[in-house]
């Protein structure tokens, strides 16, 4: 096996392959930059400088890359192209300003709406950027749940792991030098201008100081990790359970703050239905909210499926509801992605999803009034186009999915202080800023920020 490939099999596979360490060769005392974090933000900041011939050092803290980004649902939000528009006849031409405006409206004024307007217009270039490094993507972009447009375009694989993969193996392939276990802790500045010149890195061997040239990136991530960052910031959503991977903790949003920058909407996270608290491959039939209605145990919704995910979930929780439930029927079923659908089928024999072929008998599955689940299914079954038996439900708890708050930056991905001013040699991208979604996010709005601000980030810095 040749030594790249050996690197990026262990890299994937988890095993550590270089930690920080004086003595080491990937931890050189001066790089030209430093990446913070190896989700898709931290990957492809690292390879777009490494492009432009930087040397380049990743540091993850944890034994392995990927992230939020390795655990997602791969879907990568883009303008359509006209032709693409023209395949939904019942919505509008998608543009850059109508993507600009649904992420401002959900923001309800908490947001930047210039990085909003920088994502829309870098997203179908960095679609495509993805595609020539060797992503596949299916050719239907999906309304997601959470979403307001059929933009989503998901990777052939249905999962995030692909862009792990393909971004990891670009970054060997340019000699970015990566380094596992090594969780930086705090953030140095120069006796100059305030600007930051390295980083303090724990690995295993103890702290590390690496210097860089050029500037450093951050790309660490949110903190659904962190449950007493949680409690102390979203003190009613602490003992959800969560979907983030465990290196979600927040480090950077301190040490940004600690070297004066400014940290926003940290009071907002953003709850997704997953079947059970901690089940990792969570069987959802929820996936687009013009198919599915959820009920309570009563057997009625409660909730209109099209609103904002966090809506959703607030009045699933103010409702004081004891059980929740996803329902389609078996064409909407048919039609969701092939590893997907497994799921669901598997889900069957593990209890969290029914099959019924009659309303009355999915209801008597599920124990809940039968005719108000046909009075609930009758109202809505055309709009809905739950139609066509057998008819599926599958059961929702309510997870921390993302935490929205983080630092600010600007349409360079500059990162801010707290005066808005730039704070020269630092750069964020991904779920790691503060004010670009707001109070509530887009669907689908994930990956393409790392990607977006990433590259962006790397473009600025090696200019
Ligand atoms: C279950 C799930 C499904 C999702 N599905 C989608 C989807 O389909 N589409 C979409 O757009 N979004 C989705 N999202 C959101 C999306 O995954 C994230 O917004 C995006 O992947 C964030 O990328 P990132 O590079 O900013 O962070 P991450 O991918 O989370 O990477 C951050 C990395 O930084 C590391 N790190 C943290 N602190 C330190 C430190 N101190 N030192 C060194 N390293 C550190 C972490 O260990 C981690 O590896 C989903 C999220 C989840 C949890």
């Amino acid at each position: 096996m040749k030594r790249r490939d050996f690197l990026f099999t262990t890299l994937i596979a988890g095993f550590p392959v270089a930690a920080l360490s004086s003595e080491d060769e990937y931890a050189p005392r001066y790089v030209d930059v430093i990446v913070v974090g190896a989700g898709a933000g931290g990957l492809t900041a690292a390879y777009s400088a490494a492009l432009k011939g930087a040397s380049v050092l990743l540091l993850e803290k944890m034994p392995k890359l990927g992230g939020d980004t390795f655990l997602s649902g791969g879907y990568f939000n883009a303008v359509l192209t006209p032709e693409e528009s023209s395949w939904f006849p019942d919505y509008p031409p998608d543009s850059i300003e109508l993507y600009t405006s649904q992420i401002n409206q959900l923001a309800e004024g908490l947001n930047s709406p210039k990085l909003a307007r920088t994502l829309a217009e870098n997203s179908r270039d960095s679609l495509e950027w993805l595609k020539k490094l060797g992503i596949r993507f299916l050719p239907t972009p999906y309304h997601v749940y959470g979403g307001k447009y059929p933009r989503s375009f998901l990777t052939e694989t249905g999962n995030g792991r692909i862009y792990i993969q393909v971004l990891a193996e670009a970054c060997l392939s340019k000699r970015v030098q990566v380094s596992t276990n090594s969780r930086v802790i705090s953030l140095i500045k120069g006796n100059e201008d305030n600007r930051i010149v390295g980083v303090i890195a724990q690995g295993p061997e103890g702290p590390s100081t690496v210097f860089a040239r050029k500037g450093i990136v951050l790309a660490s991530g949110g903190f659904g990790a962190n449950s007493s960052k949680l409690r102390e910031m979203v003190p009613w959503a602490a003992d959800l359970g969560t979907d983030s991977n465990p290196g979600a903790t927040g480090d950077l949003h301190d040490a940004v703050y600690a070297v004066g920058g400014k940290l926003t909407n940290m009071h907002f996270v953003e709850c997704v239905p997953g079947s059970s608290a901690h089940e990792n491959n969570p069987v959802r039939l929820d996936y687009n909210p013009r198919k599915f209605i959820f009920v309570n145990e009563n057997g009625k919704r409660f909730v209109n499926e099209e609103l904002p995910r966090g809506k959703i979930s607030e009045a699933y929780f103010n409702g004081g509801f004891k059980r929740c439930y996803s329902i389609v029927d078996n064409q909407t079923v048919q039609e969701i992605q092939l590893n997907r659908k497994k799921n669901v089928y598997k889900g069957l024999y593990k209890n969290m999803v029914w099959r019924g072929n009659s309303v009355e008998e999915l209801a008597r599955k599920l124990n809940i009034p039968e005719e108000n689940l046909f009075q609930t299914i009758q109202e809505c079954q055309f709009d809905k186009q739950i139609l066509t038996p057998p008819f599926w439900a599958a059961n929702v708890v309510f997870k921390i999915h993302l935490t929205l708050g983080g630092v600010e930056i600007n349409e360079k991905a500059q990162v801010l202080d707290e005066l808005g001013k730039p704070i020269t040699g630092l750069w964020a991208c991904g779920q790691v800023i503060g004010n670009l979604h707001g109070k509530y996010r887009l669907g689908g709005n994930g990956i393409n920020c790392a990607v977006v601000f990433g590259r962006l980030a790397a473009k600025n810095l090696t200019q």
